[in-house]
């Protein structure tokens, strides 16, 4: 494999950051670098891609189109990506030809759930216990290890609760597996957390460490339905919530902005239960509420750029709109909320269609 290219020199304005990716993620990061001055160009395998209508260039093509991505990188200064789901190969491919950030050996451990508690776990840091499972009797045996009920999850390609399972017998977990298509999977013991939470934060390519107050988030069905910052973490925690990912950025040599969700439990320990190596819909709210929002600072991390102040300075709240509600939007508009419509051409039920932020100036 080819050396992966580094950044030499900050991208200037003017310049132009690829964005492998053209979901909403990519549309905030899109509208954030334009606000700098700098242009972006959207690759996404999604005809109508909701990024495309606010990037100054956009490719529709596929993930293992060499011709197209190398064309792609001919065209950007510097390149990222908004979800993690990426062909590796297509970032290395890319790599080669211009700097993509975060780097193919960031995202690894983070496409995969047993790398990622496992890396957790080297540096020292707190998840739910978890078994690796590659077959059904791996299933059985890894319940019983645990002794109690858990969840099953596919190791890779799972979100918004796809590929998981609760289990509550050996039954179940083998069942789980089958259902699974016999993907690599974990079983992961469950928690009876107090509430969720997590931490968006950002490095830079000279190590510079910055991270957000951490929000308490809301899951309904799987799903983010709501962040609040402040929320129930104490000052220690939001302490140790900020340390953990600095924990995690300088052992991955992270550029950009991720997210480390986590667990909060009864007894007050911090439990990392995934590493989302990207912006994330629980910072949606540091567009409202802070001097940089999560979208600038990736985009000023991956161009070369110091990075911006974290500074909070209103309280906010963020809701997700989620499938249906989203035809309501007369109603949302009028709430006195920021809000955000992600131009998506077609309503589908649990899909996201929006957010909108309140703040509450502290
Ligand atoms: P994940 O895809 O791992 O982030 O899981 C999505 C959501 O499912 C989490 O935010 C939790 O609300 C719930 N969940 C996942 N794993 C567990 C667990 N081990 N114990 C309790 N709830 C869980």
């Amino acid at each position: 494999m080819s050396e992966a290219k580094r950044l030499a020199t900050p991208v200037a304005p003017g310049g132009r950051i690829g964005i492998l990716g053209g979901g909403q993620l990519g549309r905030m990061l899109a509208l954030a670098a334009a606000r700098l001055g700098l242009k972006t160009h959207i690759y996404s395998d999604e005809r109508d891609a909701p990024a495309f209508q606010v990037a100054a260039e956009h490719t529709h093509g596929a993930y293992n189109d060499e011709a197209a991505l190398a064309k792609f990188a001919a065209a950007c200064d510097a390149i990222t990506f908004e979800f993690e789901n990426i062909p590796e190969t297509a970032v290395s491919f890319l790599a080669a030809r211009k700097p993509v950030n975060p780097n193919a050996r960031a995202l690894a451990p983070t496409q995969d759930r047993f790398a990622e508690k496992s890396l957790a776990i080297s540096l020292g840091l707190k998840t739910a216990p978890f078994f690796a499972v590659n077959s059904a009797d791996d299933a059985a045996e890894a319940f019983a290890r645990l002794g109690r009920h858990g969840v099953m999850k596919t190791r890779r390609f799972g979100y918004d609760g796809k590929g998981q399972a609760k289990v509550a017998s050996a039954e179940d977990a083998s069942r789980a597996f089958l259902a699974f298509k016999y993907a690599p999977s974990i079983l992961e013991g469950f928690v009876d957390f107090a509430f969720e939470a997590s931490v968006i934060a950002a490095r830079a390519g000279d190590g510079t460490f910055a991270a957000y107050d951490p929000p308490e988030n809301f899951h309904e069905h799987h799903i983010l339905r709501r962040s609040t910052v402040p929320g129930r973490l104490s000052a220690a925690q939001i302490d140790e919530a900020k340390s953990i990912a600095k924990k995690i950025g300088d052992a991955l040599d992270y550029i950009g902005v991720f997210c480390v969700e986590l667990f909060v439990t009864k007894s007050g320990e911090l439990l990392v239960n995934e590493i989302a190596p990207r912006v994330h819909n629980s910072g949606h709210w540091t567009l409202e509420a802070c001097l940089t929002s999560q979208f600038e600072q990736h985009i000023r991390a991956v161009a070369g750029w110091p990075l911006g102040s974290t500074k909070r300075h209103s309280d906010a709240v963020m809701e997700n709109i989620i499938g249906e509600e989203a035809a309501d939007w007369r109603t949302l508009a009028a709430t006195g909320g920021a809000l955000h419509l992600y131009g998506k051409s077609e309503i589908r039920p649990g899909r996201k269609m929006g957010h909108i932020t309140w703040l509450k100036s502290g």
